[in-house]
């Protein structure tokens, strides 16, 4: 198998038809190809036995089936989260998490290997950028999921998180090419609302989703309220500072009527207190915004501490009291692994 050769996880069911259909067979080949790529999940071409031989002969010669192997996969004692490292055909690895919240899978992939966003905090960030992933990268790594699920008799997979390795916004084309082949109702049917892209705050980027009406919920990783402590948290701040990231929130939300997710990452003594809550407040206050809390994540790059319980608790009363905005604070799961929110590095 060629590298070069497309990877069919990278085609809408109309590209598949076409090229199907192309080749001179008929679109009900089309149609058993595409059940055998997001239904029976085939691990290989030569597992699609309902394709006539002649079909199969053709797509070997002239495709590839880009399942990721999987180089290593670890469980964490929380007994809700298993990390998939997951092989590129270049040998790079990627990361993708499947996690179960009251009953409910979800997968977090990958969108990048590495990230170019340097963001203090994440062992991503730390790392560095290798490159974007393809369409079909991404897709292998959602399928990958769905189909561990299925062949274990699991209910199947519901939600999709953009929140592994990488900016999803910064690899934008991939990212929604991806998402349009996982959403496809005769395949693996994943609902819009069940999907969220979360960014560091590529303004332009934002600001395509609203255009494009592309149909995902959107998480912003906000972590600060004045672009000054942003800004040391967050390098990226500097090339989209608060107030544009501020305004095309507010512009995405009034093009699409969606409700923006905001991110803190709650770091103890850094933007914890009590006046930090007022700052996000204010800053949100009368949008259709959500705030997620998550704790810091340990990396080694990065020594803050997630801070007590009971401060999260106290960021959110002022919150919901003060600003009437609603917040969770994110579980701390599998963080035994290093498959936390920021602890995914590629590595074994
Ligand atoms: N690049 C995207 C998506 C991946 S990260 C983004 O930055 O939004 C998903 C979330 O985890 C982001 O909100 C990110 O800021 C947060 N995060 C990164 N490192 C973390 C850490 N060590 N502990 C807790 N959250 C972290
Ligand atoms: Fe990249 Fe997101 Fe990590 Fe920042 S938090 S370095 S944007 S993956």
């Amino acid at each position: 198998m060629s590298e070069s050769l497309p990877d069919l996880y990278q085609f809408t069911r109309a590209e598949i038809t076409e090229l199907v259909v192309g080749w001179g067979y008929s679109p009900v080949h089309a149609a058993t190809l595409w059940n055998a790529l997001y239904w029976e999940m085939a691990e290989g071409i030569g597992a699609m036995q309902a394709l006539p031989e002649k079909v199969r002969i053709r797509l070997e010669k002239e495709t590839r089936l880009g399942v990721l192997p999987v180089a290593l996969s670890t469980d964490s004692s929380d007994g809700y989260t298993r990390k998939f490292l997951l092989t590129l055909p270049d040998d790079r690895r990627i990361e993708t998490v499947r996690m179960r919240f009251t009953g409910r899978a979800t997968a977090c992939i990958s969108s990048q290997a590495g990230c170019a966003m340097g963001c203090v905090f994440c062992a991503t960030g730390q790392m560095g950028f290798s490159r974007h992933l393809a369409a079909g990268e991404i897709v292998a790594q959602v399928v990958h999921v769905a189909r561990m699920l299925k062949r274990a008799g699991e209910p199947r997979l519901r939600n999709v998180v953009v929140m592994g390795m990488g900016e999803p916004l910064h690899n934008y084309d991939a990212t929604m090419r991806a998402l349009e082949i996982v959403r496809d109702s005769s395949g693996l049917a994943l609902g819009a609302e069940r999907i969220t892209v979360s960014t560091v705050g590529v303004v332009p980027g934002i600001l395509r989703l609203a255009e494009e009406r592309q149909p995902v919920s959107l998480a912003v990783s906000l972590h600060a309220a004045t672009q000054e402590e942003r800004a040391a948290l967050v390098p990226a701040a500097r090339a989209w500072p608060l107030d544009r990231l501020m305004e095309a929130c507010r512009t995405y939300s009034a093009i699409t009527g969606r409700r923006i997710f905001y991110e803190w990452t709650l770091i103890e003594g850094k933007n914890d207190s009590a006046d930090h809550a007022h700052a996000v407040g204010r800053l949100l206050h009368g949008l259709p915004a959500q705030v997620n809390l998550i704790p810091l994540n340990p990396t080694s790059g990065y020594a803050g501490e997630p801070g007590r319980r009971e401060t999260a608790r106290e960021f959110q009363q002022i919150l919901a009291n003060q600003y009437n905005l609603p917040s969770t604070v994110r579980q701390r799961r599998g963080i035994d692994i290093a498959a936390g929110c920021g602890q995914l590095a590629g590595v074994v």
